[in-house]
């Protein structure tokens, strides 16, 4: 889970980390005000999306008055703001926050993520942050730092030093950076995050160090014992068939093609993926029923699926243990009575009941293109779709 800028700063802020003042505001009045109050002459209006790249789109302003500040944050709040992480239809804007501009001297990276490889937090830095991060990485890996944290003995002062000195901060800066480091590392800890990032992280005129922009991600299967962190949710920053799929129990994760799937148990739905796209066909989504799905169930994940406007068919590959085929073919039928359903649907049953769930589908009377197993179907639902499209 992923949440915004200011509520990230104000997080690391209560760890210790030095963060511009700032104060978040919904409309451009408000903008007005949060920088009257914040004070000073310069001040910075940073779009909040969850989505970085934000410079590079017209999302982060440097204003040389209050009322400049209002104009930045009225362009941007209500706007899409396409950045190249957005993808070309961009998001909607719902607040920005207005800071102190920080005089910026150079700018740094720092992250921790989880590497999966030795499967453990590993600290990320170089000395050149900001906006470039990912073409330094491309072009000039050598300027990419990486130090490996034992789970057994946590993050090291050492370690810090030495992250500290490979990227070229001595004394003064060398010790704030350590600091940094390591309230970073107990927030990434205490709170199972996934990702946290400090880019830029910047070496102002004062010779001090402030994270100037900030993100972090959170592990969503330990949200349960994160209460403070899944208030910090946003609902308008994620798929609302996302969300309602969450609702209904269901694991759902839009795609960009064309063909829907719906399958029981995530394994068994990679695999239909990956037979879709084997075949030459594109899946609409990632769908994962559970186990026991009653029809009700079964009903839910084809509504999901079909407010997809691009699905042009759907492919349902249930291998029941737990589930039952009857059960599943029940929520089949029933789906097709109750929704308007002018997509092909090709189905492939196995595993428990297997017999009665098919005599179910063909007593039915409705067009289910029946498929022997998995291959057979991804086949099916590619020919389907080549016939379909001239
Ligand atoms: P991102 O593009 O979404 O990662 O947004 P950032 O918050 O990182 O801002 C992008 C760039 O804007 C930074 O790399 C800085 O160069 C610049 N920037 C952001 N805030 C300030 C500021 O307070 N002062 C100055 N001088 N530059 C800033
Ligand atoms: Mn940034």
């Amino acid at each position: 889970m992923n949440i915004h800028e200011y509520q990230t700063k104000d997080l690391l802020k209560g760890y210790g980390v030095p963060v511009p003042q700032g104060k978040v505001a919904h409309t451009d009045a408000n903008a007005a005000t949060a920088a009257e109050d914040i004070g000073g002459e310069r001040w910075v209006v940073k779009a909040q999306i969850h989505a970085g790249g934000r410079g590079k789109g017209g999302g982060v302003k440097v204003a040389e008055s209050v009322d400049q500040v209002r104009q930045y944050a009225d362009q941007m709040i209500g706007s899409s703001l396409v950045t190249p992480q957005t993808g070309p239809e961009g998001r909607l804007v719902h607040r920005v926050l207005v800071e102190e501009a920080s005089s910026i001297v150079k700018e740094f990276y720092l992250g921790l993520v989880i590497d999966r490889a030795t499967q453990r937090i590993t600290v990320i830095a170089s000395d050149s942050g900001g906006m470039e991060i990912e073409e330094v990485a491309r072009k000039n890996p050598e300027r990419v730092v990486r130090e490996v944290i034992d789970p057994a003995v946590g993050m090291q002062d050492f370690q810090c030093r030495k992250t500290a000195a490979r990227i070229g901060l001595t004394g003064k800066q060398m010790s704030g950076a350590v600091k940094m480091m390591k309230a970073l590392y107990r927030c990434f800890r205490d709170k199972d995050a996934l990702l946290a990032e400090i880019n830029p992280l910047a070496l102002v005129e004062d010779g001090s160090l402030v994270a100037v922009d900030a993100k972090m991600s959170f592990d969503g299967n330990a949200l349960y014992k994160q209460s403070d962190i899944t208030e910090l949710r946003d609902f308008d920053e994620e798929d609302p068939k996302e969300v309602e799929a969450t609702g209904h129990g269901l694991n759902y994760i839009a795609l960009d093609g064309d063909v829907g799937c719906i399958v029981n148990g995530a394994g068994l739905a990679m695999a239909t993926m990956d037979a879709i796209s084997f075949h030459g066909g594109k899946p609409a989504n990632f769908l994962d029923v559970g186990g026991g799905a009653s029809p009700e169930k079964v009903g839910n994940a084809f509504r999901i699926v079909l407010q997809d406007d691009n699905v042009k068919i759907i492919l349902v590959n249930i291998f029941a243990g737990i589930n039952r085929c009857d059960w599943i073919a029940e929520g089949l039928v029933q789906a097709m009575k109750d929704l308007d359903i002018n997509v092909p649907i090709v189905v492939r049953l196995a595993g428990t009941n297997v017999e009665q769930g098919r005599e179910i589908l063909k007593s039915s009377g409705f067009p289910f293109i029946m498929a022997g197993n998995l291959d057979d179907a991804a086949t099916r639902v590619v020919d389907k779709l080549k016939g379909a499209t001239p």
